[in-house]
């Protein structure tokens, strides 16, 4: 969908009349192309933290000193009471103008429940205000995170370093990501191709956010099943065919679909390394007003469909070790929204899906983890009111909305064989979105 507004705002007369009225005005966002090169990268850290080795590592040959950076990396672990936050001021204040557009801002730290002291954990917590602000302070199109790493798992973060330096997560912003040991940790041969000789399963593939992760996941070397409706078999197979994967038309309610999958799964392929769940439906009302069939059907496609295939893969052991599982959630999931009861229950019901599968599957050296978009430029979202629409557009630190090639990017990084220690997460994609915050 266009926004034309951003198109306006980005043209030579439309900057002087942003810029003199106030208005919003969104940045161009640096995303991902085959052969980006990372710009120079600050990396700094407090005394006794135990991530700058790691993280100096998967720098290598990437320039160090310059007068303006592509990213500014802090590694807060050392910090151990409130009055070592001082560090982080004495880092970021100087360098506070020194991002080029687009820059990155990775804080690393402890996670507060994996700390050894109250105060240590107090400070470790205190982080998350320092990163939210930069994100909505910094601006032009500039990101920020706090990656919390489990003592153990220094060697586990390669993945999430290069996804959140990279233009994959442009959309992606003041988020708190945890890595903890993970059972393997398999860094791809080649990083462009890190699903090399995976299979992955994406439900709802025909268009939208689905397309665009199955057209994602097949860029990074995976063969992908794309499963749709039987009535959207033309748009489906077109998908498939593009990226030379296959395409499997199914109901995921219907009677019995749980089984043909797997039965088609095992058939054809033997197992099944990656499932994404994207596949949703929206029936909004409010709840007085709606009737019981909007309510049943969009729990089941967006919620209850997902755990009975989830079953009956793990069931018949079409999952293996290193298996990926993600799902889609949504910022209605975890804000709530007016005239989506039924779809925000579904929504924050695939974060408790996550959440309560992480440590069951983790027994099987299986992670689990869901994205939660924003405002995405998608035909569901190209069909709501022209104000709901604009709001949700601009309130976000991007002032713009996402592409579903940002939700994508998200969940390639979740199903990287370098993410072993990424489970039970939910990111969201959302340009820092005000709901939910
Ligand atoms: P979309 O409507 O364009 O695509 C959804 C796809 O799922 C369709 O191709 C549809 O045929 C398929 N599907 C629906 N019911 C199915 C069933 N029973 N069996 C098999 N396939 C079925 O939606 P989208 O905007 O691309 O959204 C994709 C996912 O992202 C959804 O889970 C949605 O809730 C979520 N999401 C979207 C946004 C957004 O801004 N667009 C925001 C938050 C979350």
């Amino acid at each position: 969908m266009s926004d034309r507004y951003a198109t306006f705002a980005n043209s030579a007369p439309g900057r002087a009349v942003v810029k003199r009225l106030g208005l919003p005005a969104p940045p161009r966002l640096r995303r991902y192309k085959a052969g980006e090169k990372l710009g120079p990268v600050l990396l700094d850290a407090a005394p006794g933290g135990r991530l700058r080795e790691p993280v100096s590592e998967i720098l290598k040959g990437v320039e160090e000193q310059a007068e303006k950076y592509s990213a500014l990396i802090f590694d807060a672990t050392g910090i151990s009471d409130s009055t070592g936050l001082h560090t982080l001021y004495d880092f970021f204040h100087p360098h506070a103008r020194s991002l080029h557009a687009s820059g990155r801002v990775i804080v690393l730290g402890t996670p507060p429940e994996a700390c050894e002291t109250p105060r240590e954990a107090t400070a470790q917590r205190a982080i998350e205000g320092l990163t939210r602000s930069i994100g909505k302070e910094f601006g032009r199109g500039t990101t920020a995170q706090l990656v919390y790493v489990t003592p153990g798992a220094e060697n586990a973060i390669e993945s999430t370093v290069r996804f959140l330096l990279s233009g994959k997560s442009a959309y992606v912003s003041g988020q708190v990501i945890r890595i903890g040991p993970a059972a393997a940790v398999n860094p791809p041969a080649d990083w462009d191709r890190p699903l090399d000789g995976k299979v992955a399963l994406v439900t709802g593939a025909a268009r939208g956010i689905g397309a665009a992760i199955a057209r994602v996941l097949a860029r990074d070397g995976a063969h992908v099943v794309a499963l749709d409706v039987p009535a959207a078999g033309d748009a489906l197979a077109a998908v498939a065919n593009d990226i030379r994967g296959t395409s499997y038309q199914l109901d995921l309610t219907a009677e019995g679909a749980p089984d043909r999958l797997a039965d088609h799964i095992g058939g054809r392929h033997g197992r099944i390394d990656i499932v994404v769940h994207n596949a949703g439906i929206t029936r909004d009302k409010t709840i007085g007003r709606m009737d019981a069939d909007r309510w049943d059907s969009v729990l089941d496609v967006n919620l209850s469909s997902q755990e009975r295939i989830n079953d009956v893969l793990l069931e018949r052991s079409l999952i293996p070790d290193g298996g990926r599982l993600i799902g889609v959630a949504s910022i209605a999931g975890i804000a709530g929204n007016r005239g989506q009861t039924n779809y925000a229950t579904s929504k924050a019901g695939v974060i408790g899906l996550v959440q309560s599968m992480a440590p069951v599957l983790a027994e099987r050296g299986i992670t689990i983890n869901a994205v939660a978009p924003g405002f995405i430029e998608t035909r569901m979202t190209a069909k709501l009111p022209v104000m709901i629409r604009e709001a949700g557009r601009r309130m976000n630190s991007m002032s713009q909305g996402g592409l579903p090639v940002d939700v994508a990017e998200t969940i390639a990084w979740f199903a990287s064989p370098a993410s072993g220690g990424i489970t039970g997460n939910v990111v969201r994609v959302c340009g820092q979105s005000l709901l939910g915050a």
